[in-house]
């Protein structure tokens, strides 16, 4: 896992608890170091700060998806829609609000990594077109191959990680 922030003390805390777990952790404390090093080692998943000393973690997150389809978290301060419906539009798939619990950032990279890459890009035309099943919780279903949520029939939109904690 490669974790691109530059906190020391968010740093130090997140590579134990995740070398705890049993996970390798690359850090770098800027964007560029973070992007060769991504390139260099191609991780399983990056842990993205948003508020770099050389740019902008969105940045980072759109250049990493030039080339990989890597799952990245992004680590924020801020707490606006539109600076999360940026984000996932940068390519991250998911995000957490600092201050955080690590214990949750754990849990939604372990969610994560679980996750086959790229489902949607497998399944065929074929298989999409058959009936899906979906489950129904009163007003909420959820179609679980299409990843798809709706309440009363009104799409919501989720993060990968909302989504399968959902399902
Ligand atoms: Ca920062």
């Amino acid at each position: 896992i490669l974790l691109i922030e530059d906190n020391p003390d968010i740093t130090r805390v997140v590579q134990y608890e995740l070398e705890q777990a049993g996970y390798r952790v690359l850090t770098a404390a800027d964007g560029i170091t973070g992007l060769t090093s991504a390139r260099e080692h191609t991780p399983d998943l990056v842990v993205l700060d948003l508020g770099l000393p050389d740019f902008d973690g969105a940045e980072v997150a759109r250049r990493l998806r030039k080339t990989s389809s890597v799952p990245i978290i992004i680590l924020t301060a801020m707490d606006a829609v539109d600076r999360k419906v940026n984000l996932l539009e940068a390519g991250a798939d998911d995000y957490m609000t600092k201050p955080f619990s690590p214990r949750e950032l754990m849990a939604r990279i372990q969610v994560m990594l679980r996750r086959p890459r790229s489902s949607t890009a497998l399944r065929s035309p074929s298989a999409a077109s058959e009936r899906r099943e979906l489950r129904r919780i009163g007003a909420l279903a959820i179609d679980v191959e299409g990843r798809e949520v709706t309440v009363d029939t009104t799409p919501v939109q989720l993060t990968r990680t909302e989504f399968d904690l959902l399902a």
